[in-house]
């Protein structure tokens, strides 16, 4: 799965979202994330991210935030 990170926060862009095929940007008040068990790994994401705030979870910089994508995915409106 890809994630999303701090660098989301305040973003204003949602060209991630225009462009995602299974629709599994969830949004918050500050931010977006990517609910882990709906992303299919396509990877189309991560160049239309301005901030640079999408990368896949392998990388070592992604690990603390998976389980906040997990969890905010969960109790937020899907964008
Ligand atoms: Fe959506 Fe693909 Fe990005 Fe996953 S990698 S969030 S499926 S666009």
């Amino acid at each position: 799965t890809y994630i999303v990170n701090e660098k989301c926060i305040k973003c204003k862009y949602t060209d991630c979202v225009e462009v995602c095929p299974v629709d599994c940007f969830y949004e918050g008040e500050n931010m977006l994330v990517i609910h882990p068990d709906e992303c299919i790994d396509c990877g189309v994401c991560e160049p239309e991210c301005p901030p640079e705030a999408i990368l896949p979870d392998t990388e070592p910089a992604a690990e603390k935030w998976l389980a906040l994508n997990a969890e905010y995915a969960d109790i937020w409106p899907n964008i």
